[in-house]
Protein backbone atom coordinates (compact mmCIF):
# COMPACT_ATOMS: atom_id res chain seq x y z
CA UNK A 1 0.00 0.00 0.00
CA UNK A 2 1.30 3.38 -0.77
CA UNK A 3 -0.25 6.32 1.14
CA UNK A 4 0.70 10.20 -0.26
CA UNK A 5 0.78 12.19 2.22
CA UNK A 6 -0.20 15.62 1.35
CA UNK A 7 2.82 18.70 1.58
CA UNK A 8 1.12 19.92 4.50
CA UNK A 9 0.56 17.42 6.87
CA UNK A 10 0.76 18.05 10.22
CA UNK A 11 3.18 16.40 12.87
CA UNK A 12 0.31 15.33 14.95
CA UNK A 13 -1.74 14.02 12.00
CA UNK A 14 1.21 12.33 10.81
CA UNK A 15 1.58 10.29 13.95
CA UNK A 16 -2.15 9.55 13.97
CA UNK A 17 -1.88 8.12 10.89
CA UNK A 18 1.01 5.67 12.07
CA UNK A 19 -0.59 4.82 15.21
CA UNK A 20 -3.68 3.68 13.07
CA UNK A 21 -1.49 1.82 10.79
CA UNK A 22 0.35 0.24 13.94
CA UNK A 23 -3.16 -0.58 15.39
CA UNK A 24 -3.69 -2.62 11.87
CA UNK A 25 -0.85 -4.33 11.98
CA UNK A 26 0.90 -2.69 8.93
CA UNK A 27 4.30 -1.53 8.71
CA UNK A 28 4.88 1.37 8.21
CA UNK A 29 8.45 2.41 5.87
CA UNK A 30 8.13 6.58 6.03
CA UNK A 31 9.89 7.59 2.47
CA UNK A 32 10.74 11.48 1.47
CA UNK A 33 12.04 11.74 -1.50
CA UNK A 34 12.86 15.53 -3.37
CA UNK A 35 9.54 15.57 -4.64
CA UNK A 36 7.06 14.03 -2.03
CA UNK A 37 6.19 12.87 1.15
CA UNK A 38 5.50 8.57 1.20
CA UNK A 39 4.13 5.78 3.63
CA UNK A 40 4.57 2.10 2.26
CA UNK A 41 2.66 -0.01 4.31
CA UNK A 42 3.52 -3.71 4.21
CA UNK A 43 0.40 -5.28 5.96
CA UNK A 44 0.64 -8.11 8.12
CA UNK A 45 -2.84 -9.38 7.92
CA UNK A 46 -6.02 -7.97 5.58
CA UNK A 47 -7.31 -5.33 6.41
CA UNK A 48 -10.00 -2.22 5.47
CA UNK A 49 -8.38 0.60 3.78
CA UNK A 50 -11.53 2.24 4.83
CA UNK A 51 -10.30 2.70 7.79
CA UNK A 52 -7.30 5.16 6.74
CA UNK A 53 -8.98 6.80 3.93
CA UNK A 54 -10.59 9.84 6.55
CA UNK A 55 -7.43 10.38 8.26
CA UNK A 56 -5.94 14.12 7.61
CA UNK A 57 -3.08 14.43 6.16
CA UNK A 58 -3.55 11.56 2.94
CA UNK A 59 -3.58 12.89 -0.61
CA UNK A 60 -4.13 9.54 -1.91
CA UNK A 61 -4.04 5.91 -1.15
CA UNK A 62 -3.46 2.95 -3.51
CA UNK A 63 -2.80 -0.69 -3.10
CA UNK A 64 0.19 -2.30 -4.53
CA UNK A 65 0.94 -5.67 -3.79
CA UNK A 66 4.30 -6.48 -5.95
CA UNK A 67 7.83 -6.41 -4.88
CA UNK A 68 8.42 -3.33 -6.17
CA UNK A 69 5.54 -0.35 -5.21
CA UNK A 70 6.51 3.42 -6.21
CA UNK A 71 8.29 2.53 -9.15
CA UNK A 72 4.65 0.69 -10.07
CA UNK A 73 2.55 2.70 -12.81
CA UNK A 74 -0.52 1.24 -10.41
CA UNK A 75 -0.21 4.47 -8.38
CA UNK A 76 0.90 6.70 -10.88
CA UNK A 77 -0.47 6.62 -14.31
CA UNK A 78 1.16 9.58 -15.82
CA UNK A 79 4.56 8.80 -17.29
CA UNK A 80 7.62 10.27 -15.30
CA UNK A 81 10.03 12.43 -17.05
CA UNK A 82 13.31 12.85 -15.62
CA UNK A 83 14.66 17.04 -15.79
CA UNK A 84 18.55 17.02 -16.78
CA UNK A 85 17.95 21.01 -16.86
CA UNK A 86 18.68 23.18 -19.44
CA UNK A 87 15.83 21.88 -21.81
CA UNK A 88 16.92 18.34 -21.47
CA UNK A 89 14.65 16.02 -20.78
CA UNK A 90 14.21 12.34 -20.87
CA UNK A 91 10.73 10.68 -20.81
CA UNK A 92 8.47 12.92 -22.35
CA UNK A 93 7.23 13.12 -26.19
CA UNK A 94 10.59 13.47 -27.47
CA UNK A 95 13.13 10.75 -28.12
CA UNK A 96 16.26 11.29 -25.83
CA UNK A 97 19.17 9.92 -27.42
CA UNK A 98 22.82 9.53 -25.51
CA UNK A 99 25.85 8.40 -27.74
CA UNK A 100 29.90 8.49 -26.74
CA UNK A 101 32.49 5.89 -26.12
CA UNK A 102 32.31 2.86 -24.14
CA UNK A 103 35.16 4.67 -21.98
CA UNK A 104 36.54 8.04 -21.86
CA UNK A 105 40.90 6.96 -23.33
CA UNK A 106 41.77 11.30 -23.31
CA UNK A 107 41.13 14.65 -23.90
CA UNK A 108 41.50 14.39 -27.98
CA UNK A 109 38.73 11.80 -27.87
CA UNK A 110 36.45 13.44 -25.90
CA UNK A 111 36.36 17.06 -27.95
CA UNK A 112 36.16 14.35 -31.10
CA UNK A 113 33.12 13.04 -29.73
CA UNK A 114 31.80 16.67 -28.32
CA UNK A 115 31.88 18.12 -31.77
CA UNK A 116 30.44 15.21 -33.29
CA UNK A 117 27.26 15.29 -30.72
CA UNK A 118 27.55 19.34 -30.62
CA UNK A 119 26.83 18.74 -34.72
CA UNK A 120 24.03 16.33 -34.63
CA UNK A 121 22.49 17.79 -31.65
CA UNK A 122 22.56 15.06 -29.05
CA UNK A 123 22.43 16.76 -25.38
CA UNK A 124 23.90 13.36 -23.66
CA UNK A 125 26.79 11.74 -23.74
CA UNK A 126 27.79 8.52 -22.78
CA UNK A 127 31.92 7.16 -21.47
CA UNK A 128 33.59 4.86 -18.61
CA UNK A 129 35.81 6.19 -16.24
CA UNK A 130 35.21 2.94 -14.42
CA UNK A 131 35.01 0.17 -16.53
CA UNK A 132 34.02 -3.16 -15.21
CA UNK A 133 36.10 -5.32 -17.16
CA UNK A 134 35.97 -9.10 -17.55
CA UNK A 135 39.84 -9.36 -17.32
CA UNK A 136 41.95 -7.31 -14.34
CA UNK A 137 44.28 -6.68 -17.40
CA UNK A 138 41.89 -4.95 -19.69
CA UNK A 139 41.53 -1.11 -19.62
CA UNK A 140 39.82 0.04 -16.11
CA UNK A 141 39.33 3.87 -16.92
CA UNK A 142 40.84 7.20 -16.47
CA UNK A 143 38.88 7.17 -13.12
CA UNK A 144 38.04 10.66 -11.49
CA UNK A 145 40.68 12.62 -13.91
CA UNK A 146 38.79 11.60 -16.86
CA UNK A 147 36.00 12.03 -15.67
CA UNK A 148 37.06 15.90 -14.64
CA UNK A 149 37.78 16.53 -18.35
CA UNK A 150 34.73 14.45 -19.58
CA UNK A 151 32.67 16.90 -17.57
CA UNK A 152 34.29 20.03 -18.53
CA UNK A 153 33.90 19.32 -21.88
CA UNK A 154 30.35 18.79 -22.00
CA UNK A 155 29.35 21.43 -19.46
CA UNK A 156 30.88 23.82 -21.82
CA UNK A 157 28.81 22.69 -24.54
CA UNK A 158 25.84 22.15 -23.14
CA UNK A 159 26.01 18.25 -23.11
CA UNK A 160 25.17 16.08 -20.13
CA UNK A 161 27.05 13.74 -18.87
CA UNK A 162 25.99 9.97 -18.26
CA UNK A 163 28.83 7.49 -16.61
CA UNK A 164 28.86 4.70 -14.05
CA UNK A 165 29.42 4.59 -10.95
CA UNK A 166 31.02 0.95 -9.52
CA UNK A 167 30.70 1.60 -5.43
CA UNK A 168 29.22 3.30 -2.89
CA UNK A 169 32.85 5.12 -2.44
CA UNK A 170 32.66 6.82 -5.84
CA UNK A 171 29.55 8.42 -5.36
CA UNK A 172 30.42 11.34 -3.56
CA UNK A 173 33.50 12.73 -5.77
CA UNK A 174 31.78 12.16 -8.92
CA UNK A 175 28.36 13.32 -8.04
CA UNK A 176 29.88 17.42 -8.91
CA UNK A 177 30.76 16.22 -12.76
CA UNK A 178 27.87 13.79 -13.47
CA UNK A 179 24.12 14.33 -14.92
CA UNK A 180 23.40 10.71 -14.90
CA UNK A 181 25.16 8.37 -12.67
CA UNK A 182 25.00 4.57 -14.43
CA UNK A 183 24.72 1.30 -12.45
CA UNK A 184 25.50 -1.40 -14.80
CA UNK A 185 24.64 -4.74 -15.37
CA UNK A 186 27.04 -6.27 -13.13
CA UNK A 187 25.79 -3.74 -10.41
CA UNK A 188 22.27 -3.85 -11.26
CA UNK A 189 21.84 -5.83 -7.80
CA UNK A 190 24.37 -3.91 -5.61
CA UNK A 191 21.68 -3.13 -3.11
CA UNK A 192 24.42 -0.99 -0.95
CA UNK A 193 25.12 1.16 -4.09
CA UNK A 194 21.69 1.73 -4.68
CA UNK A 195 20.74 2.73 -1.30
CA UNK A 196 23.81 5.10 -1.59
CA UNK A 197 22.38 6.51 -4.89
CA UNK A 198 18.69 7.23 -3.59
CA UNK A 199 20.17 9.85 -1.01
CA UNK A 200 21.68 12.09 -4.10
CA UNK A 201 19.69 14.11 -6.22
CA UNK A 202 20.77 13.19 -9.53
CA UNK A 203 19.22 10.57 -11.66
CA UNK A 204 19.92 7.35 -12.10
CA UNK A 205 20.01 4.49 -14.88
CA UNK A 206 19.66 1.41 -13.48
CA UNK A 207 21.04 -1.41 -16.01
CA UNK A 208 19.20 -4.52 -15.95
CA UNK A 209 21.38 -7.45 -15.13
CA UNK A 210 23.23 -9.98 -17.47
CA UNK A 211 20.54 -13.01 -15.74
CA UNK A 212 17.91 -10.39 -14.09
CA UNK A 213 14.32 -10.72 -14.64
CA UNK A 214 12.02 -7.44 -15.47
CA UNK A 215 10.89 -7.97 -11.74
CA UNK A 216 14.38 -7.95 -9.96
CA UNK A 217 15.39 -4.55 -12.21
CA UNK A 218 12.31 -2.93 -10.93
CA UNK A 219 13.52 -3.82 -7.39
CA UNK A 220 16.50 -2.27 -7.82
CA UNK A 221 14.73 0.82 -8.90
CA UNK A 222 12.65 0.45 -6.01
CA UNK A 223 15.85 0.49 -3.59
CA UNK A 224 16.50 4.00 -5.13
CA UNK A 225 12.99 5.44 -5.00
CA UNK A 226 12.25 4.18 -1.43
CA UNK A 227 16.21 6.06 -0.52
CA UNK A 228 14.68 9.03 -1.19
CA UNK A 229 15.53 9.41 -5.27
CA UNK A 230 12.45 9.48 -7.33
CA UNK A 231 14.53 10.34 -10.80
CA UNK A 232 15.35 7.01 -12.34
CA UNK A 233 15.98 5.30 -15.44
CA UNK A 234 15.65 1.73 -16.78
CA UNK A 235 17.49 0.35 -19.47
CA UNK A 236 17.08 -2.92 -21.18
CA UNK A 237 20.78 -4.11 -22.39
CA UNK A 238 20.75 -7.54 -23.23
CA UNK A 239 20.70 -10.44 -21.20
CA UNK A 240 22.79 -13.65 -20.98
CA UNK A 241 21.29 -17.00 -22.47
CA UNK A 242 22.21 -20.06 -24.54
CA UNK A 243 23.16 -17.79 -27.63
CA UNK A 244 26.46 -17.71 -28.74
CA UNK A 245 25.87 -16.03 -31.96
CA UNK A 246 25.48 -13.17 -30.91
CA UNK A 247 27.39 -11.36 -27.16
CA UNK A 248 24.06 -10.61 -25.49
CA UNK A 249 20.17 -11.18 -25.69
CA UNK A 250 18.61 -7.64 -26.87
CA UNK A 251 14.70 -8.69 -25.05
CA UNK A 252 12.84 -6.39 -26.78
CA UNK A 253 10.09 -7.92 -24.93
CA UNK A 254 11.14 -6.25 -21.90
CA UNK A 255 10.66 -2.71 -23.22
CA UNK A 256 7.21 -2.75 -23.47
CA UNK A 257 6.24 -4.59 -20.60
CA UNK A 258 8.42 -2.24 -18.33
CA UNK A 259 6.55 0.55 -19.98
CA UNK A 260 3.44 -1.01 -19.23
CA UNK A 261 4.89 -1.81 -15.23
CA UNK A 262 6.38 1.33 -14.38
CA UNK A 263 6.08 5.13 -15.00
CA UNK A 264 10.17 4.91 -15.15
CA UNK A 265 11.46 6.10 -18.61
CA UNK A 266 12.67 3.02 -20.31
CA UNK A 267 16.08 3.08 -21.96
CA UNK A 268 17.43 0.87 -24.47
CA UNK A 269 21.18 -0.38 -25.48
CA UNK A 270 21.39 -2.01 -28.55
CA UNK A 271 25.27 -1.81 -28.32
CA UNK A 272 25.66 -4.24 -25.27
CA UNK A 273 22.57 -5.46 -26.39
CA UNK A 274 23.94 -7.52 -29.51
CA UNK A 275 27.42 -6.77 -29.41
CA UNK A 276 28.00 -6.74 -33.02
CA UNK A 277 28.45 -3.16 -34.64
CA UNK A 278 26.97 -4.38 -38.40
CA UNK A 279 23.77 -4.71 -36.19
CA UNK A 280 23.54 -2.12 -34.07
CA UNK A 281 21.56 0.76 -35.46
CA UNK A 282 18.86 -2.28 -36.69
CA UNK A 283 18.54 -3.20 -33.35
CA UNK A 284 18.48 0.44 -32.06
CA UNK A 285 15.47 1.18 -34.13
CA UNK A 286 13.58 -2.15 -33.03
CA UNK A 287 13.94 -0.20 -29.77
CA UNK A 288 12.56 2.69 -30.53
CA UNK A 289 9.32 1.00 -32.45
CA UNK A 290 9.39 -1.13 -29.04
CA UNK A 291 8.46 1.92 -27.17
CA UNK A 292 11.64 2.91 -25.26
CA UNK A 293 12.25 6.95 -24.38
CA UNK A 294 15.81 6.84 -25.10
CA UNK A 295 18.63 5.16 -27.08
CA UNK A 296 21.97 4.82 -25.59
CA UNK A 297 24.45 4.20 -27.99
CA UNK A 298 28.42 3.60 -28.00
CA UNK A 299 30.02 5.53 -30.86
CA UNK A 300 33.79 6.42 -30.97
CA UNK A 301 35.82 8.35 -34.31
CA UNK A 302 38.08 5.09 -34.80
CA UNK A 303 36.04 2.14 -33.14
CA UNK A 304 39.17 0.04 -34.12
CA UNK A 305 41.50 1.46 -31.65
CA UNK A 306 38.66 1.92 -29.25
CA UNK A 307 40.31 1.12 -25.45
CA UNK A 308 36.96 -1.08 -24.87
CA UNK A 309 34.10 -2.53 -27.28
CA UNK A 310 34.73 -1.93 -30.36
CA UNK A 311 33.98 -4.40 -31.99
CA UNK A 312 30.30 -2.74 -31.52
CA UNK A 313 30.68 0.43 -31.46
CA UNK A 314 29.51 2.32 -34.16
CA UNK A 315 31.36 5.12 -36.44
CA UNK A 316 30.42 8.50 -35.94
CA UNK A 317 29.54 8.61 -40.37
CA UNK A 318 27.46 5.23 -38.75
CA UNK A 319 25.69 7.12 -35.80
CA UNK A 320 25.15 10.16 -37.79
CA UNK A 321 23.05 8.17 -40.22
CA UNK A 322 21.33 6.19 -36.93
CA UNK A 323 19.97 9.72 -35.51
CA UNK A 324 18.31 10.72 -38.44
CA UNK A 325 16.50 7.02 -38.90
CA UNK A 326 15.75 6.90 -35.07
CA UNK A 327 14.01 10.56 -34.94
CA UNK A 328 12.02 9.37 -37.69
CA UNK A 329 11.15 5.85 -36.33
CA UNK A 330 10.22 7.71 -33.41
CA UNK A 331 7.27 9.85 -35.49
CA UNK A 332 6.41 6.88 -36.73
CA UNK A 333 6.20 5.35 -33.19
CA UNK A 334 4.19 7.85 -31.88
CA UNK A 335 1.96 7.86 -34.91
CA UNK A 336 0.42 4.67 -33.80
C1 LIG B 1 28.85 0.09 -20.58
O1 LIG B 1 27.84 0.81 -20.66
O2 LIG B 1 29.93 0.33 -21.20
C2 LIG B 1 28.76 -1.15 -19.79
C3 LIG B 1 29.81 -1.67 -19.17
O3 LIG B 1 27.51 -1.64 -19.77
P1 LIG B 1 26.88 -2.95 -19.06
O4 LIG B 1 26.92 -2.68 -17.59
O5 LIG B 1 25.51 -3.00 -19.62
O6 LIG B 1 27.72 -4.13 -19.46
MN1 LIG C 1 30.75 -0.76 -23.29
Amino acid sequence: MIIQLSQNIQEQEKVILLNKLSDLNIKSNIITTQFKNYIVGIPKTDFDIRSIGNLNGIEDIHRVSDAYKLVSKKWKVNNSIIDLGDNVTIGGDELSIMAGPCSIEGEKQIETTVAHLVKNNIKIMRGGVYKPRSSPYAFRGMGMDGLKLFYKHCSENGIKVITEVMQVSQVEEMADYVDIFQVGARNSQNFNLLDILGKVDKPVMIKRGMSGTIEELLASAEYVFSNGNEKILLCERGIRTYESAYRNTLDLNAIPILKEKSHLPVVVDPSHGIGLRQHVSTMALAGVMCGADAVIVETHENPEIAFSDGQQTLYHEQAEKLYQKLNQTHQLYKSF
